[in-house]
């Protein structure tokens, strides 16, 4: 779809020419690119001074091998990526993936968001992702370690508190963080905050674990309440069961909300009574077990195979925490004509761009992600703050803080939107607010 400012819709093209095969990334910079036009046509320099040319362009990807022995001694090869993608306005931050869908489009999609919602945090920290194609799921405890070890064993060498500090994203939860910061230790000799995400135990942030899910609820109530409306007596659906969809699930019911769905890569329970939440932590945070497993302990709910026919249940406010492009436009049309009025992105970049333009279209309340889950991203940052000052907040001062910037960043997103005639449309804003900050720091550098 063109872009209606020449400019940008030629630099759209050019990255398109430049790596073809780069599906995701393309989509994530079309959104951006999109929302700019009215931004570049105000201020002329930033096409002239090539600073978005710039923006759109990794400082840095390191790619490397990993290899790693398996518990009966046979040797596997993955690939290891690390994209540090902009630092204009503080140390490369973001996550780490492991998954066997991970490539390079993947990673620079999630790295090229993480520059704007980290911006978004308005916390000093740019913008970086990373990962592997390495698959977690059915491996040994052993092998997981070893894994962890043989990636940090290339990694270290790129990262540090003031220069790259790396998290957890999909596979990539407090036992592979706990590897990786083990090996980091002991290849650096530094007890540092180079890796958030941390155990309490060693140096991490108390409510790090609940971040991203209480903070896209924060989120999602501010702009409900906007609207007059509210998570109190909703019907919610959240796909996924990981991190990010367990936390959403807790906050959404604590707000009033009833969840009835969840899912995970193969299947989706639907509970009318409401979602067990201790029965589903301990089967997919605790145990590691498929979620088809839920409806053995609760016989009134209802497992159906295939994880995007969650999207069918009547639902007032939906909830993607799974993956990319998991909502597509049929799905979309479901859950509209099944009424729902709101939906907040967990995940990143989980609705197509067809299913976005629709919510638009209708007037559903849209949360996009890359201010909706900024709350992980705002913790970690804070986790970095507590490790500098050597000092360690209590939970609710960490929740405090969480709830305070996300009701700060749903105004900056929807400020901006009404500044340049878009109320309420917070993808717009959001990309809007972000980027004006982030192309003033890389203006006043001059040419980097
Ligand atoms: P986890 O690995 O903890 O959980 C991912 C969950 O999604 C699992 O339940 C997985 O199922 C499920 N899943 C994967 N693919 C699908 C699919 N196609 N349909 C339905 N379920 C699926 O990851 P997180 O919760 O940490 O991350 C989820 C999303 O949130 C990602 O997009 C991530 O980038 C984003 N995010 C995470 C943050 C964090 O703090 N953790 C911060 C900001 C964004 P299975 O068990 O079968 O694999």
């Amino acid at each position: 779809m063109n872009i209606r400012n020449p400019y940008l819709n030629d630099l759209m093209e050019r990255i398109v020419r430049r790596d073809p095969q780069e599906r995701e990334f393309h989509q994530a910079v079309h959104e951006v690119l999109s929302s700019l036009a009215p931004v570049v046509d105000a201020r002329p320099e930033l096409a002239s001074s090539g600073v978005l040319d710039s923006l759109v362009e990794p400082e840095r990807t390191i790619k490397f091998r990993v290899p790693w022995a398996d518990d009966q001694g046979r040797v596997h090869v993955n690939r290891g990526y690390r994209i540090q993608f902009n630092s204009a306005i503080g140390p490369y931050k973001g996550g780490l993936r492991f998954h066997p869908s991970v490539n390079e489009s993947i990673i620079k999609f999630l790295g090229f968001e993480q520059i704007f919602k980290n911006c978004l945090t308005g916390l000093p920290i740019g913008g970086a992702k990373g990962g592997s194609d390495f698959d977690p799921k059915g491996k040994s405890d052993a092998e997981v370690m070893r894994f962890c070890q043989s990636f940090m064993n290339e990694l270290y060498k790129y990262i540090g508190p003031d220069a790259d500090v790396p998290a957890g994203d999909i596979g990539v939860g407090a036992r592979e963080i706990g590897y990786l910061f083990g090996q980091y230790k002991r290849l650096t000799t530094q007890f540092s905050g180079a890796i958030t995400g941390k155990g309490p135990a060693y140096g991490g942030s108390l409510a790090r674990t609940e971040a991203t899910g209480y903070g896209l609820c924060y989120f999602a109530d501010n702009m409900l309440r906007a609207a007059g409306r509210s998570f109190a007596g909703a019907t919610v659906v959240v796909s996924g069961s990981g991190n990010v969809a367990l936390y959403a699930c807790e906050k959404a019911t604590a707000l009033g909300g009833k969840v009835v769905a969840m899912s995970d890569s193969e299947g989706y329970v639907y509970d009318p009574d409401g979602i067990d939440l201790p029965l589903m932590k301990q089967l997919k945070e605790t145990e590691r077990r498929r979620i088809r497993e839920y409806v053995t302990h609760r016989p009134s709910a209802q497992y159906h195979e295939g994880c995007g026919g969650i999207w069918q249940i009547p639902c007032h406010i939906a909830l993607p925490c799974a993956t990319q492009n998991e909502l597509d436009l049929p799905s979309a049309r479901a859950l509209v004509a099944n009424g729902c009025f709101a939906v907040a992105e967990g995940a990143n970049m989980p609705s197509t761009p067809e299913a976005v333009a629709l919510f638009q279209e209708q007037g559903v309340l849209f949360a996009p992600s890359k201010a909706a889950n900024a709350g992980g991203v705002a913790v970690s940052a804070l986790e970095m703050s507590q490790n500098s000052m050597r000092l360690f907040w209590s939970f609710d001062e960490v929740d405090a803080k969480l709830k305070e910037i996300m009701t700060r960043l749903y105004h900056s997103a929807a400020q901006a939107a009404e500044r340049y005639g878009m109320p309420g449309n917070l993808v717009a804003g959001a990309n809007i607010a972000s980027f004006s900050k982030i192309a003033d720091a890389m203006l006043a550098y001059g040419l980097v």
